[in-house]
């Protein structure tokens, strides 16, 4: 009898990383050839397009990852189409002894992944998921009465009353590459732009890739985690982790950081307290994904029915591209939309204030604003995007009220009192060259909420 060399297939998504990789870990695990892939599947029915920052990020930590697994032997294999389609035929070309990946969380991801995992145990192929993304899988977290929370303090606690997030794993030391298999390059995938390339501003903010990454979460615990408490808030000191693309694409796992800070926060009683604000700010993060679990439109439909009744007038279109070319007279907002244009991510204090002005002061519906961050944000993110824009707009999970509309002055006031932070992104700011405001703030603040008890008398 001869030796079984099937090879065991690791399907990559959304988790573009070589440690901590659970289905990666479980293939090199079984001794067996290893075969990596990576399906751009966006253009699958049901799945949401890539935006353009996210089509950038891809093409690079794709081609980081590709060099990561050839450090330990193996070779990524890149194909195009619809994911159910290139898995039959990589099957049937390979006859392989296992089909593995980490799970994510879409509803029409989830639909691909279990009629992939049915016809591959049909065709008699071992096929596993695992949870790898999230520090809590959905259905592990719940009510006394079984049902999902809908308020994140009562979540959170119970997330934190939970098994604790495991270890993180290491990564595999050598993998037995499998079969050559026929692929594309990253550069077939055509991820970047081209005509014409607007991405330089990109380039100039980040390295993509699990090398980087892991150097970012090590800089923001030596020397930013301390002060996070005091600075998180403040958009023009860089008191953030800048992780959310390491997280939207896999690039890190939560579990790598939630190690990280904790045991920083176990080390170092000055942390202590930052700590536990940064691990609960993961865990609006969690409470994100599981929303997506449980309403798979969230990106269309508002989680409180009674917004649908909501009167959004019809604008010009010029009001929208004044938003978001950052050209509204609103120095703080305009300071957000060009910070986001420029780098492909916005601090998260100004992303609250822009989408409380595009929503409130300008009356256009939440989901305009969605589009646009989900074309332009490098973590743009299938839970974490629309479940923002639904909190701020009133709608969403444990919202912001309605009646809460940020004053955009105020707010500068209050976290850019020195205007450090809008003067970088609005050089013509106190030039004497700023044009007005494109709405009366107050003026239009009355009319929002005018127009939101029309929603109060359908609720
Ligand atoms: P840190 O303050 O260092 O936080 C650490 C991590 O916690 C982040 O990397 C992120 O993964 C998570 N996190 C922090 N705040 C939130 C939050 N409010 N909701 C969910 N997770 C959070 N975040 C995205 O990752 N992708 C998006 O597409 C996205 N769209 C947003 C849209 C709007 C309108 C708003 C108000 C917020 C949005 N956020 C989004 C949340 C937040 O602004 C960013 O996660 C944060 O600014 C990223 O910077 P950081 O990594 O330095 O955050």
């Amino acid at each position: 009898m001869t030796a079984d060399t099937r090879p065991a297939v690791v399907w990559f998504r959304d988790d573009l990383r070589v440690a901590d990789n659970p289905a990666l870990d479980v293939a090199a695990r079984t001794g067996r050839p290893v075969v990596c892939l990576y399906i751009r599947d966006d253009e699958s029915p049901g799945v949401r397009p890539l935006g353009g920052a996210a089509r950038w990020w891809l093409h690079h930590s794709l081609t980081a990852l590709a060099a990561g697994l050839d450090d330990v032997g193996a070779r990524l294999v890149v194909r195009s189409g619809p994911a159910e389609a290139e898995l039959a035929a990589l099957i049937a070309e390979l006859q392989p002894a296992a089909l593995y990946w980490n799970r994510r969380y879409g509803a029409a991801e989830r639909r691909i992944d279990t009629a992939v995992k049915a016809s591959a145990r049909e065709a008699g192929i071992e096929a596993e998921s695992f949870g790898a993304n999230l520090l809590f899988e959905p259905w592990t977290i719940r009510t006394g009465s079984g049902t999902p929370f809908s308020v994140f303090t009562p979540f959170w606690r119970a997330c934190l009353s939970a098994p604790a997030p495991r270890k993180p794993l290491a990564a595999p030391q050598a993998l037995t590459a499998g079969p050559s298999v026929d692929g594309l390059t990253v550069d077939d995938l055509d991820l970047l732009p081209t005509r014409p390339d607007w991405a330089g501003g990109l380039r100039e903010t980040w390295e993509p890739g699990e090398r980087a990454a892991h150097a970012d979460l090590d800089r923001f615990v030596t020397d930013a985690l301390a002060r996070y408490r005091d600075d998180r808030d403040v958009p023009g000191v860089d008191g953030t982790s800048r992780l959310s693309p390491r997280l939207r694409w896999g690039e890190l796992s939560p579990h790598q950081v939630w190690h990280a800070v904790a045991g920083a926060r176990d080390r170092d009683d000055a942390a202590a307290n930052s700590a536990a604000t940064f691990l609960s700010e993961l865990g609006w993060r969690e409470f994100a994904h599981h929303t997506l679990f449980e309403h798979p439109d969230l990106a269309t439909v508002n989680i409180h029915r009674e917004y649908d009744s909501f009167p959004w007038p019809r604008l010009h279109p010029s009001v929208l591209h004044a938003w978001q070319q950052g050209r509204t007279g609103v120095p703080l907002v305009d300071a957000g939309m060009r910070e986001l244009w420029r780098t492909g991510v916005m601090h998260n204090r100004v992303r609250m204030v822009v989408a409380s002005f595009l929503t409130k002061n300008l009356l256009i519906d939440w989901r305009r604003g969605e589009e646009w961050f989900w074309d332009t944000l490098v973590d743009a993110d299938a839970a974490n995007n629309p479940f923002n824009w639904q909190w701020v707009a009133g709608s969403g999970a444990d919202a912001a009220p309605y009646f809460r509309v940020f004053n955009p002055e105020l707010q500068r006031t209050k976290f850019d009192p020195h205007g450090d932070y809008v003067r970088r992104w609005v050089p013509e700011w106190d030039t004497g060259d700023y044009p007005e405001p494109i709405v009366d703030l107050g003026e239009s603040r009355r009319a929002a909420l005018a127009a939101y008890d029309t929603v109060k008398k359908a609720g």
